[in-house]
């Protein structure tokens, strides 16, 4: 979990609103959808004001009277993610690095992720700081039912100023099981500690981190049983203090980062399991 860079700075969400709904032929329908552009606007100012540390104080502008919600979650799927918004969609895509999924770390990018539900905040659909790179999983498993409550959302990756210091840790079980936790003692805004955790919680990524690192020990346990035999404890030690190094050069807070440095604090642990 890193930050990433806000998308699309210079262009303001209702002038993406207006281009994307340009791309309808009924006049009629244009006219229509563009009564929208005011409140598109007061809503992304707040957005940007107020996401997430003061969520609680974000108050939704009422549509009018003659628009549906549905009619602007349309301009969403008819005409960002294809038509003349689809620039403007690959432009936010591309702000995932090497394309993989900056909320779980580990899955390929494949769509857009609404922080705020556009089922819930439609005038935000196209709001490109709303617009996070996401995989199907990450996406699907958000659901709609956002509360507006500052410490019950996930991290903002955008606007949260993620900690460069370690904090995702792990419990190494005797049977080597892996669990995940959140630990961020030198960061005092309770409310990012709370999104952190929260997080993990909203896209399942303790079960997920859990079987990545089942997996990986299966991978390597057979490499590390024969480094201990031939070579010794001390070359073993060396050899696992060295994938955490590395792991955490790339990203100190990968569920592999934080695998390693379970393991190499829990060295004896993983000592007493090699000579079962
Ligand atoms: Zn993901």
């Amino acid at each position: 979990m890193k930050n990433l860079s806000i998308p699309l700075k210079n262009i303001l969400a209702e002038k993406i609103f207006e281009e994307c709904v340009s791309g309808y032929r009924d006049k009629g329908k244009v006219d229509n959808l563009l009564q929208c552009k005011e409140i598109i606007c007061r809503d992304s100012n707040l957005y940007d004001e107020l996401v997430p540390k003061e969520l609680e104080k974000f108050e939704k502008s009422l549509l009018p009277a003659n628009i549906t919600k549905e009619k602007i979650i349309n301009v969403y799927n008819e005409k960002f993610v294809k038509g003349p918004g689809r620039k403007y969609y690959n432009e936010i895509k591309k702000q995932a690095i090497r394309n993989i999924c900056p909320i779980c770390g580990i899955r390929q990018v494949k769509t857009l992720d609404h922080y705020l539900p556009k089922s819930q905040f439609p005038t935000l659909s196209v709001t490109p700081n709303n617009l996070i790179p996401a995989c199907l999983e990450c996406n699907v498993d958000k659901k709609d039912d956002v509360s507006l409550d500052s410490k019950n959302v996930p991290v903002h990756l955008y606007f949260d100023n993620i900690p460069d210091d370690k904090f995702l840790h792990v419990t190494v079980m005797d049977n080597l099981e892996i669990l995940y936790y959140i630990s961020c003692p030198n960061v005092e805004d309770e409310g990012l500690k709370a999104r952190l955790e929260k997080h993990l919680d909203f896209y399942k990524l303790h079960e997920l981190y859990s079987s990545h690192a089942a997996s990986e020990i299966a991978d390597k346990i057979h490499m590390w049983k024969i480094a201990l035999e031939e070579f010794g404890e001390d070359i073993l030690r060396l050899s696992i203090d060295s994938e955490c190094r590395s792991a955490e050069m790339n990203d100190i807070n990968s569920w592999k980062s934080a695998l390693y440095r379970g393991l190499v604090n829990n060295f004896d642990k993983l000592l007493a399991y090699l000579q079962l």
